[in-house]
This record gives C-alpha cells, sequence and structure tokens, in this order.
C-alpha cells in the first residue's frame, strides 16, 4: 500500500489519531486536518513519521473549507472525514452541533469533487445514533440493523444537546446520501458508523481530568471514590483500535462501498466497568459493580443490535470490553 495518501479531516481527534496511526503503521501517507498550526505540531510530535503533514482548516462548516487543503494536495486518493463536534454540552445546539457536522460533510464531499478529481474513495465517520432510537427514542422491542434510522425530525434535535448531536449525525449522513444522489461525484462513499467508543489514546493522555466525551466513560468510573454512587446507565461499545481498523477496511474492501458499517462490540453498563476495574486493579478507590441490576439497566438502555452484515465485511474479531477497560485504566493510572 505504499505509495496511497490518505486524507484524514480531525486528524488531532481520539478516534482520528488511531486512524493515522494505523495507516502510518500500514505505510500509507497522511495528510491531516487540524484546526491549528499550534493543534498541528502537537500532533507531528506525537506522531513522529516524515510520512505525515497536516493542513490547517479552522472551522469545519465555512464554504470552502477543505478547498485550499485539497488543492496542495494532489497526491491524496483516499479522503476520511472524521471530524465533527463530539459534545452533549453546547450554548448553540444548531450552530455548535447541527451546522458544522452536516455543513462539514457538504463542504468536505464539495472539495473533493471539485478539486480532488483523482480522489476514488471516501470514508465519512457517522455513528450508530443516526442509526438506533435513543432516550425516548429508544425502542427494546425492535432489533437495530444497518437499514435503520434513527427517528429523530432536525426539529426535536434542538430540544437538547444530546438530541442535537444525534440529529447532527443523522442528518449529516443524509446530507451526504442527497449529495451523493445529486451530484453523482466519480468517488465511492462507505459510512462508519460506531457506538459508544472506548479504549485508550492513540498516543499520550494529555489531561486525564477530562478526555473526549466517550473515552470519559470509562474515566468517569476509574475517579469514582469507594462511598460514590455508580450511576445506573449502560449502552453499547467497541474498542477505539477496532473503529480505526473499520475505517481502514472501508476504502481497502470493495464490499463496504455504499454501506454503513455499524461497529460494535457489546453491551456494558457502568456496573460492569466498575467490576472489571475492581477485578484487574485492587487497590483502585471504585466501589464494586452491581452486575445484578444488570439485565434491568439493559431493559431501558442498551437496544437489541444485529451488526452482522457489517461484521462480516469488516472480518475481524472485536475487541471484548473487558480487554478495552483494562487497556483504559491502565493507561489512566500510569499518567
Ligand atoms: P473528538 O476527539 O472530539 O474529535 C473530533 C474532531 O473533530 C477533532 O479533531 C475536532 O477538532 C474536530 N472538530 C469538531 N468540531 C469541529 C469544527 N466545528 N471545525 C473543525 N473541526 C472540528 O471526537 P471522536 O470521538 O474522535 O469523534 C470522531 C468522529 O467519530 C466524529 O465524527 C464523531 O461523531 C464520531 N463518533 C464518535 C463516537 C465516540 O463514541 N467517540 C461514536 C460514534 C461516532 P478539535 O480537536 O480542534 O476540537
Amino acid at each position: 500500500m505504499t505509495g496511497t495518501t490518505v486524507f484524514v479531516s480531525g486528524a488531532n481527534g481520539y478516534i482520528a489519531q488511531h486512524i493515522v496511526k494505523q495507516l502510518l503503521a500500514k505505510g500509507y501517507s497522511v495528510v491531516g486536518s487540524v484546526r491549528s498550526s499550534s493543534k498541528g505540531e502537537e500532533l507531528k510530535n506525537l506522531v513522529k513519521s516524515d510520512k505525515f503533514s497536516y493542513e490547517i482548516v479552522p472551522a469545519l462548516g465555512d464554504k470552502g473549507a477543505f478547498d485550499n487543503a485539497l488543492k496542495k494536495h494532489p497526491e491524496v486518493t483516499v479522503f476520511l472525514h472524521t471530524a465533527s463536534p463530539v459534545s452533549f454540552s453546547v450554548n448553540d445546539i444548531e450552530k455548535d452541533l447541527l451546522r458544522p457536522a452536516i455543513d462539514g460533510t457538504v463542504n468536505a464531499l464539495q472539495a473533493i469533487k471539485d478539486h480532488g478529481p483523482q480522489i476514488k474513495k471516501v470514508v465519512i465517520t457517522s455513528s450508530a445514533v443516526a442509526n438506533l432510537g435513543w432516550d425516548k427514542y429508544f425502542d427494546g422491542n425492535k432489533i437495530y440493523t444497518e437499514e435503520d434510522w434513527n427517528p429523530i425530525t432536525y426539529q426535536e434535535s434542538l430540544e437538547n444537546a444530546a438530541s442535537g448531536y444525534y440529529g447532527s449525525k443523522k442528518f449529516a449522513e443524509l446530507a451526504a446520501l442527497d449529495f451523493i444522489e445529486k451530484e453523482k461525484p466519480n468517488f465511492a462513499v462507505s459510512f462508519v458508523n460506531p457506538v459508544y467508543v472506548f479504549g485508550p489514546q492513540a498516543y499520550a493522555i494529555k489531561d486525564k481530568a477530562q478526555l473526549n466525551l466517550s473515552a470519559e466513560v470509562i474515566n468517569g468510573v476509574a475517579k469514582l471514590g469507594k462511598n460514590d454512587k455508580i450511576a445506573p446507565f449502560g449502552s453499547h461499545f467497541v474498542d477505539v483500535r477496532d473503529v480505526a481498523r473499520a475505517h481502514l477496511v472501508a476504502f481497502e474492501n470493495e464490499e463496504a462501498i455504499s454501506k454503513r458499517l455499524i461497529v460494535a462490540s457489546s453491551g456494558f453498563t457502568l456496573d460492569s466497568i466498575a467490576h472489571i476495574i475492581n477485578e484487574h486493579f485492587p487497590n483502585s478507590t471504585v466501589p464494586k459493580g452491581d452486575l445484578s441490576r444488570n439485565p434491568e439497566i439493559s431493559k431501558t438502555n442498551i437496544q437489541k443490535v444485529d451488526s452482522s452484515k457489517s461484521n462480516k465485511i469488516l472480518g475481524f474479531d472485536l475487541i471484548p470490553l473487558e480487554k478495552s477497560v483494562v487497556d483504559t485504566v491502565q493507561q489512566i493510572y500510569s499518567v
């Protein structure tokens, strides 16, 4: 694969850093986009490879955001669009979540069409929140698959930040499909739709007080004191190293073209995470998880998912919860 150059938007992100690491390990060259030169330099120092360079894209949602970056890199033939706001707490739901996600996706596709005619494969990081029903849209009887769409409307996405995030991913994915239908571009598009992403940071932990939204789920349990209560929360998880690997499969494997790949390993509850931490780190202050609560929490929190079509295309076994938690906590406790 040496000789192929891959563009990764939002290259300093939690998932993207693993993608960059795996691409470089397989001999690809990588051009990453970041919001500032300080973020670019920071990433360059972590990556330590002459096959990595970066371009600055300050705001995804600005018209023509990716034009200059692509004009400068006619060697890029694969584009992985991971950049998107990941937050459940923003001031302005539409401006801070929905528009950058949706407009950012369209801006990336338009730039590829206009300035990257040599680009043949595009992978968009969507999310399982675009497939599954969450919160009031949760349906415990339904078996969700790659064909499903979260029923949330654009208007409902404006109700609170969590809904804003769900909507941002659903409507960004739909905007991409709309672009493909109308513009009939010369490139193939695949979508990677992960559930909650756990697992260690690709390089160093910058500030363990607060990690990226999903990595913070395990960090939040790891920080608990003996007398703290464990919230009755659960969902689906997948390890970040598998999500990165799925992005590589999404452009390397022709079977992934036009597919929505749900990447999901298993369900989790915060009690299961606490239990695993106690088993492996007996000196931790984390309260013992109460596994007897799991069936009840699952009933209202954990959707039934059949992602067997995606698993077949991915072609590798997904990392189980125990390993993901242990590797994550090992890294957190070592800082
Ligand atoms: P992350 O660490 O927060 O990375 C997000 C990246 O997007 C960062 O590089 C960020 O730049 C960039 N970005 C955000 N808003 C932007 C804007 N308005 N303009 C320019 N760049 C912007 O999040 P992540 O967890 O790695 O997520 C990466 C992708 O995976 C996202 O598309 C997310 O929706 C998707 N995903 C994540 C999960 C999960 O559980 N983590 C699950 C499913 C899907 P800065 O660093 O400068 O802010």
